[in-house]
Parts: structure tokens; sequence; C-alpha cells
């Protein structure tokens, strides 16, 4: 059950409206690390999810990300408004200006439609939870994005509060996960085949100009794994005797036949 109380979950207060920063701030109203994909995302699982605990996490969290789209539509709002009456407010985005008066809709900073292909919903919780982490993260990065191209104070201090509640939330999402006792490497009931996940293929090799280097790392020599160098080399050798042998045909068929060739010509 949903209940709407008239206030928003962080007073929010601007100075001069910026219509380009109200653009900005679509991102995360109706783009794919935005709030309403987020709300949306754990609700969702919740619906899902059969275990009553990690179900009222999602509940819980999937709620608040409703009220953060409140005022992240609150605080786009009030940053496009001009765009109604003024000209010069309106060509900073004709999309929102012309089409939709200055106001919100559930798209992103480039116009495009929000959709539900944004969700991550799998039906096995701890995959789910995972993907909320990292969409906690993303969250977290697009908001500190945002902070750092803003100038009004008030925009930048509700921004701060929601940025700050992605990183509760990814903290809660991670305990979460971490409460169910899981082995992380454990996905599923099917386990890998011994002999090939051990190892690592070394697939990008050389040196690039740009200082592009290729490493060695834990993920490629530590906790069991097995280096092969050169996967792909083998198969790369075999095209390459193909190719070769090809052409050396193509050109043996044309030294061949010259008078096909130019019969084939046509004629004056
Ligand atoms: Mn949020
Ligand atoms: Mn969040």
């Amino acid at each position: 059950m949903y209940h709407h109380i008239k206030q928003l979950m962080y007073t929010v207060r601007i100075g001069t409206p910026d219509p380009r920063f109200g653009n900005m701030l679509l991102e995360q109203f109706g783009g794919a690390n935005g709030e309403l994909a987020a709300a949306m995302q754990y609700s969702i699982q919740g619906l899902n999810c059969d275990d009553p605990a990690r179900k009222d996490l999602l509940m819980d969290i999937g709620t608040e990300e409703l009220s953060h789209l409140e005022i992240v539509g609150a605080l786009a709002r009030m940053h496009l408004k001009p765009m109604k009456t003024n000209r010069q407010a309106a060509e900073t985005d004709p999309l929102v200006a012309i089409a939709g008066g200055g106001g919100v809709t559930l798209c992103n900073s480039m116009g495009n439609a929000w959709t539900a292909d944004y969700l991550k919903v799998t039906g096995e919780l701890d995959v789910d939870l995972r993907s909320n982490i990292a969409a906690e993260a993303r969250a977290k990065i697009v908001y500190e994005r945002l902070i750092n191209f803003c100038d009004d104070p008030g925009t930048k201090d509700a921004l701060q509060f929601l940025m700050t509640r992605e990183i509760t939330h990814l903290k809660a999402f991670m305990a979460a996960l971490e409460s169910m006792g899981k082995d992380p490497l454990v996905i599923g009931e099917i386990p890998p085949t011994p002999g090939i996940v051990e190892q690592f293929y070394n697939d990008s090799t050389g040196q690039g100009d740009d200082g592009d280097i290729d490493a060695r790392g834990p993920w490629n020599e530590a906790n069991g794994v097995r280096f092969i160098a050169s996967v792909a080399q083998p198969i790369a050798a075999a095209t390459e005797v193909e190719v070769t042998r090809e052409i050396h045909n193509a050109v043996r068929r044309r030294l061949t036949s010259p008078a096909k060739s130019s019969r084939s010509k046509p004629a004056r």
C-alpha cells in the first residue's frame, strides 16, 4: 500500500533556476541509474522475494527511492520551469520546453524515454542484491558528477542528501548479501566445470603506445588461478594459413585463364 504525504523527504530550495542543469538532473529522474529505476528494481525484486526479512529491506529501500524521485522531480521542475515562457531558456531543450511545457517527464537528459529494460530483476536474491550494490554505486557517482557541475548552494544541498542516502543503501545491500552466509562464488545450484573454471586467458597481449601493458595481478595469478598465455594465437595462425592459401589460389586462377578475363570485358 502506498500513501502520499504532501511533504518532501528533504526540503528543496534553489536560487536562480538553471534550465541547462535542470536538463542534466533528468538523468536521475528518468535515466538508467535514476530514482525511478531504483524504486522499481527494488520494489519488483521485493514482490518476487520469498525471504521475509530481505523482502522487508527491498520494500523499505524501494519505497525510499520513490521519495527520492519526488525530490529530484521537484528540483528538476524548479530549474526547468522558465522554459515554458522564456525563449532563451526554451532553446536549451526544445523537447522539455515545447512538448513538456517546462515540466519533467520520464525521460533521461537526452530525451530518451524511461524503460523497464533498465531494471535488473533475476528472481535469485543474492544475484539481485549484487545488482543493487552496483546500482547504488552508479547512482552515487552520477550524483557526485551533478554536484561537481552545480553552482547553486540549495541544489547542491539536496543532491548531497540524495548522494549520501545511496551510500546508506549500498551498505544495507552489502550487509544483507553477507548475512545470507553464501560463498560469494557459489551462484545458483550447478557447479562450474573443474579444470576450466580456474583458467585465466591472457586474451589481450602486447604493449600499447599510450602505456597499455600486459599486466599480472591477483586476478590472473593468485588463488589457484592458472594463467594461459595465448589462447587465441593457434586460432589466428590457422586462419592466416587459410587466408594465404585462398589468396594464392585466386592469383593462380587468374594467371591460368587470362583469355577468360579479357573476354568478360564489355564489347566495344
Ligand atoms: Mn535514491
Ligand atoms: Mn538508493
